[in-house]
């Protein structure tokens, strides 16, 4: 039996969306930029799907930039703001839990003169909204939050972040790559300038995201060349993604039953001694679960569970010879021994009750004889 578990890396691509795919590579495969009949099918197509994914999360299509996914998504929205406002500001606000396309950048414009405020967040990865407003300042020009984390799930106080910066008019943009099509968006509702999305994390395909940019909002362009996406995102448009990405939102309404599966996962695994749950109990991602094991290691059990079939991803990232935890598990106040045996087991509305199952039946009995072969476990 093969068993995947690792939806938050990437997930299956639905049939019926590269189904949806298939003539824009075959026979409408024309330049969404050429006047002739090829082109304009082509461009139909795109604008047909820029107004499907606008109505999902409430904005409008000429606020829709479509991009090569999440990263890139990440990179347009700061460094457009951070360039396009330097006179402004140059102060930036973000999470020490952001995923690497948004730490990353924020950690560039340092080098370049800007000065980034990273918050901390609590034992299960919340923002404090107070901390939050008492961060900004005069020359902050953008709030950069996650929607929703990716290792441990937790879903920020959007709303409420949204709130905080209109008030203060400062941009707030978040990435919401792991939350698109997962939990509800409603970009007006939530007051959100800059959202990013991508489709390969809800059964669509590969290499295709989104921006929304609300109407007004000061970009700069990081990407030239022939203007495509309103001057925002140069290059030629990838028509079959864009109908993919549309197509996987439409079908992320259908119902699942991941909550019941992931809530049947934390469960049975906190019946096993010495075994911590990451991330908020409740206000996390239906797909998501992120347990430590104590006194063994999540690489060692990730292996084991490969051996049977099953995929799941660990909190540690093995680089060189040195095991290093992650800074997210690092920021939720995890001491290194405990990060180390961290496991994220991620569903999708395809992972079945027998996968849950065989999942359940095969994590017990690893971390059963990881423990019998630990001197930390006998010792402790
Ligand atoms: N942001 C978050 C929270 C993610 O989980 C990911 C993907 O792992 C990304 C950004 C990057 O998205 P993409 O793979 O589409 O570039």
């Amino acid at each position: 039996m093969r068993v995947y578990l690792d939806n938050g890396a990437t997930t299956k691509t639905d049939p019926r969306v590269v189904q949806e795919m298939m003539p824009y590579f075959t026979e409408m495969y024309g330049n969404t930029a050429s006047l002739h009949s090829f082109g304009q099918e082509a461009k139909e197509a795109v604008e047909k799907a820029r107004g499907f994914i606008a109505s999902f999360i409430n904005a409008q299509p000429d606020e829709i930039v479509f991009t090569s996914g999440g990263t890139e998504s990440d990179n347009i929205a700061i460094q457009g703001v951070a360039r396009a406002l330097s006179t402004k500001g140059k102060h930036i606000i973000t999470s020490k839990i952001e995923h690497p396309a948004v730490l990353e950048v924020c950690k560039h414009l340092e080098k370049e003169g800007y000065d980034v405020t990273y918050l901390d967040v609590d034992k299960h990865g919340l923002v404090n909204l107070e901390q939050l407003e008492k961060s900004i300042r005069k020359d902050t020009i953008l709030v950069s939050i996650m929607f929703a984390n990716n290792e441990i799930g937790t879903i920020q106080p959007i709303k409420g972040i949204g709130e905080i910066c209109r008030k203060h008019g400062v941009y707030f943009h978040t990435d919401a790559v792991q939350a698109l099509g997962k939990v509800p968006v409603d970009v007006k509702e939530m007051k959100i300038d800059l959202l990013s999305g991508s489709a390969h994390k809800i059964h669509g395909p590969k290499g295709v995201g989104l921006l929304y940019v609300r109407k007004g909002v000061k970009l700069a362009p990081i990407i030239l060349g022939g203007g495509h996406e309103q001057g925002l995102r140069s290059g030629t448009t990838n028509t079959p993604g864009i109908v993919g990405f549309a197509k996987a939102l439409e079908l992320s309404k259908e119902p699942n039953n991941m909550l019941e599966l992931r809530d049947r996962i934390i469960n049975e695994l906190l019946k096993i001694p010495e075994t911590i749950l990451n991330g908020h109990p409740t206000q996390r991602l239906p797909n998501n679960v992120n347990v430590c094991f104590k006194y063994i290691e999540g690489e060692a059990i990730l292996l084991h569970l490969d051996q049977a079939g099953i995929a799941v991803s660990t909190g540690s990232a093995c680089s060189s010879l040195k095991l290093q935890p992650s800074h997210v598990l690092t920021a939720i106040g995890l001491p290194p021994e405990i990060a180390h045996g961290s496991i994220r087991i991620t569903l999708s509305k395809f992972t079945t009750e027998q996968e849950v199952d065989y999942f359940i039946n095969n994590i017990k009995r690893i971390v059963h004889n990881l423990r019998e072969l630990s001197p930390f476990w006998k010792n402790r």
